[in-house]
């Protein structure tokens, strides 16, 4: 990886070197342009990646990607090896596949009247074109409040959005645009080799990233003139086309609701404590999903909430490995007092052990990631729904001609690793597709 300022002109500049920026990147790279990454921190893939902590190795923050990602890689001849992993739910002492199966409807078959309604419904929604309405609407009129209901209305939970912010339009989305999240894929050795294989393939191709670069402006000339801070010096770098991958939060109107952010609970286990094989993530679920999450979203404490922890799979020499556990703070809370700290770690290390009896023996290191202390470490944000905006997403053209705006706070929607890399490869497609108009 090339970290110097050296080359000061090329065809395409992209600000982020996250899936989107590195997806643009190399789709146009591999199609003949020149191009440069910039990106402000240290090391590539943005929130898909792993950091050290108290010399441990964690995942940032992204983990588990769909099948479309995989697809668009391959496709754009990066060769990283995934391995399909489950997540289950744990719900009033059941275990429930999160993707729908056939023991997930056994588990439930005391509840079919609530299955067939909701199922029916979705159906019919997916393939009318009816208003769309919030899922907490959607979901309450199909079924009584029980199982099927704080089930369905788990992904809100995941996009730490309330069910009453989220619309119906999220349901068609996976098959609209191919994300293929109803069956979830974990690179083999982690987050951070996926990005470092599409950062590899890129420079192998003769595209440049400059890391510790941070984008502070640009004019337009000719083409843009773009202001880099490297090393905290200012340079200038050339471009005929620019892409800007950072969060745009001008896009959005300023009222916009933003979805919670995710606090995370870092944990290291002894290797003598096996975390089950075929499972990425285990969930833990608490009942009545509305009214605890609508608590969080208040900035209240619930009495009783939800989270989830998943291994890292990082493929160590070592005789531990690490998990992470994600929760989310009352929606204003960004930061622990040490005695709240350990607080939320009594009960969250409490019902981990519902979930893996026997790990709490095996836990031998544990430490809190606020929101606030997320942005210290990676200056970026812990959201994993930036803004509650379905079905809008600001548009990845412009107003200057030749800029274009991609990665996960523009079109197209999802909130996800997935909608962020196609949102790069749609983008380069555009650029392409100028450049042969000109
Ligand atoms: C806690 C958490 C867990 C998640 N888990 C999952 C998951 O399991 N599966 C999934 O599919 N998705 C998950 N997501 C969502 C997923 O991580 C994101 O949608 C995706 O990684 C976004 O990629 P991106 O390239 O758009 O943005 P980013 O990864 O944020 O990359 C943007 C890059 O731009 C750089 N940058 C910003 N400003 C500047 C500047 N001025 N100059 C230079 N560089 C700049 C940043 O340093 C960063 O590297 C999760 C998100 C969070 C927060």
């Amino acid at each position: 990886m090339n970290n110097s300022l050296n080359v000061k002109q090329c065809d395409v500049l992209i600000i982020g070197a996250g899936l989107a920026g590195l997806t643009a990147g190399l789709k146009l790279q591999r199609m003949g342009r020149q191009v440069m990454i910039v990106d402000k921190r240290r090391q590539v893939g943005g929130l898909c990646g792993t950091f050290q902590l108290d010399d441990y190795e964690f995942v940032i923050a992204c983990n588990d990607f769909g099948s479309g990602l995989i697809d668009l890689l391959r496709s754009l001849g990066v060769g990283v090896e995934f391995i399909h992993k489950k997540t289950l739910i744990y719900y009033k002492n059941q275990f429930y596949d999160a993707a729908p199966s056939l023991a997930t409807v056994w588990h439930l078959r005391h509840h079919w009247r609530d299955l067939l309604s909701l199922a029916t419904a979705i159906a019919r929604r997916i393939f009318s074109s009816s208003e769309p309405v919030t899922i907490e609407d959607f979901i309450d009129l199909h079924t009584q409040q029980g199982p099927v209901n704080d089930l369905a209305k788990v992904f809100c939970y995941f996009m730490g959005a309330p069910p009453y912010d989220m619309m119906t339009s999220f349901f068609g989305l996976d098959k609209e645009y191919g994300y293929g999240y109803n069956r979830m894929a974990c690179p083999v050795g982690g987050p951070q080799k996926l990005v470092d294989a599409i950062a590899e393939e890129l420079t192998r191709q003769g595209g440049i990233i400059l890391l510790d670069s941070a984008y502070l402006g640009h004019r337009k000339d000719q083409g843009f003139v773009v202001d880099v801070s490297h090393n905290g010096q200012q340079q200038c770098i050339l471009a005929d086309n620019l892409v800007n991958t950072a969060e745009q939060s001008e896009a959005y109107p300023d009222d916009t609701k933003r979805g919670l952010p995710l606090s995370m609970m870092c944990v290291v286990v002894d290797s003598d404590f096996s975390y089950p094989e075929n499972v990425h993530t285990l969930c833990y679920y608490e009942s009545n999903i509305s009214e605890w999450f609508r608590d969080l979203d208040q900035g209240k404490k619930p009495r009783e909430f939800g989270f989830h922890v998943f291994s890292s799979d990082l493929n160590q020499a070592v005789d531990y490995y690490t998990l992470n556990v994600y929760f989310y703070l009352p929606r204003g809370q960004n930061s622990l007092t040490s005695q709240d700290s350990e607080s939320y770690k009594e009960y969250l290390l409490n019902r981990v052990e519902y979930m893996l009896p026997g790990i709490n023996k095996a836990i031998r290191y544990t430490e809190i990631i606020t929101p606030e202390r997320f942005k210290e470490i990676h200056d970026l944000s812990s959201r994993v729904m930036p803004y509650i905006s379905y079905p809008y997403k600001p548009s990845n053209i412009g107003q200057e001609q030749g800029l274009y705006f991609a990665g996960h706070t523009v079109y197209p929607p999802g909130e996800h690793a997935g909608a962020a890399a196609l949102s790069g490869y749609l983008v380069a497609d555009k650029i392409l597709e100028s450049h042969t108009k000109q």
